[in-house]
């Protein structure tokens, strides 16, 4: 989950990372409050949207005073920075700056381990400044066990040839840093640009972080971070139901037990929409291994909540779950959405208990559904249902 930059601020300065006081406002009238509790001298407003460029997109804003900052709030919150619109601004003291540096720690999947990058060239685009002139932009392997200990920082100011003063400041900034990214479940900790001002402090004035979601559970306060606006509520409502669920562009719905057979079933829905049309999946949904009646109703639910979708094939492998219990679950779910319900379902069961599940499904004999033996089997007519709609 990427971080919006004033809660990697926040997190910055939980952890002795210098930065800046600063107030976030969603109103022109906040911003000015926001700028007389800072105050009242110059400040920043910033648009905060997750997404880099803001500067160059006029989302970065100087104002000499708390009306100035109104009048830039106004001009900022509702801009639209490639594709995002400003919700909110963050009101920040000015800094003086004297020169701007670039310092991150990141995954590097490639060589299995973490990675520091570090420039003395700082505030600009940081893909342009290492495809144009690679050797600026420093990159030190960090082992995880060890993590950024004072000669590993020492080490990452070299690489990047920082004069030994300031090499000296940047050190114990840079273990902070680090506390950051293992403290808090990082995947990627970004201070673009980590400042030097006229007076000689470093302060990291613009922060990006993304944490890892897999560790919610050891973070209390990270529930808290996440931008309930910007979800998709279709996988918000599938998190509240504890389902495993992904949306994807297609138009065929698909749910199946197990991770497994649920990646094998878009591939063969996909290979099949391409005698369709090209009609490919609409989602990833596993409703798991052991999954009651209910739990199929609810990933049925959450399916034919996706508007895109025009099919659905429910393709299970009856195992702890028995196929009888799947069936009832699509009885149940089809009973409980009533006539909200009118997308066809083509359902292939195999497996435990697999002739009472088909023979629950006849039984009920739904319209909407439409019972196939074969995976192949399904995945095709489910793409033909859903290029027919
Ligand atoms: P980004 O464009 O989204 O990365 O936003 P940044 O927060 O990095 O801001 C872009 C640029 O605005 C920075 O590189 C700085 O040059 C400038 N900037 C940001 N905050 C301040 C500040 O407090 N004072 C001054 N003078 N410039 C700032
Ligand atoms: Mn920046």
């Amino acid at each position: 989950m990427d971080l919006f930059e004033y809660q990697a601020r926040d997190l910055f300065e939980e952890h002795g990372v210098p930065v800046l006081q600063a107030k976030v406002a969603d109103t022109p009238e906040d911003a000015k409050k926001g700028a007389e509790a800072l105050g009242g001298g110059t400040v920043v407003v910033k648009s905060q949207v997750k997404i880099g460029g803001r500067g160059k997109a006029g989302g970065v804003k100087l104002a000499h005073n708390p009306d100035e900052a109104a009048q830039r709030a106004e001009e900022i919150l509702g801009l639209d920075i490639k594709g995002h619109v400003t919700k909110r601004v963050m009101i920040a003291e000015g800094a003086e700056i004297a020169d701007e540096y670039y310092f991150s720690i990141l995954l590097d999947r490639a060589n299995r381990t973490y990675l520091a990058m570090c420039s003395k060239e700082g505030g600009v685009d940081i893909e342009q400044l290492a495809e144009e002139r690679p050797d600026d932009l420093a990159r030190v392997p960090v082992n995880a066990l060890t993590g950024i200990d004072e000669a590993k920082a020492r080490e990452i100011a070299e690489a990047a040839r920082f004069d030994a003063a300031t090499t000296d400041k940047l050190v114990p900034v840079f273990q902070k840093l680090w506390d950051v990214f293992q403290g808090e479940d990082a995947s990627l900790v970004e201070v673009n640009p980590l400042v030097q001002t006229a007076a000689g402090d470093i302060i990291a004035l613009d922060g990006k972080v993304s944490i890892d979601e897999n560790a919610e559970f050891r973070h209390e306060t990270h529930a808290e971070l996440r931008d309930i606006d910007a979800e998709d509520p279709l996988e918000l409502k599938a998190k509240q139901l504890d389902l495993n669920y992904v949306k994807l562009d297609g138009e065929v719905g698909i749910i199946g037990n197990g991770a497994g057979l649920v990646m094998s079933t878009l591939d063969v829905v996909a290979y099949a929409g391409e005698d369709h049309g090209g009609v490919k999946p609409a989602n990833f949904l596993d409703i798991g291994g052991g999954a009651s009646a209910e739990v199929m109703a609810n990933g049925l639910d959450v399916i034919l909540g996706d508007d895109q979708v025009t099919s659905v094939f429910v393709n299970v492998f009856g195992g702890i779950t028995a196929c009888d219990a799947v069936a009832d679950g699509i009885v149940r779910a089809l009973e409980i959405l009533g006539d909200s319900a009118t997308k066809p379902l083509v359902v292939r069961l195999d497996g435990n208990n697999v002739d009472e599940g088909r023979r629950i499904l006849d039984e009920a004999n739904n319209p909407l559904v439409t019972q196939i033996d074969t995976m192949d089997g399904g995945a095709d007519k489910a793409a033909e249902l859903a290029a027919s709609r």
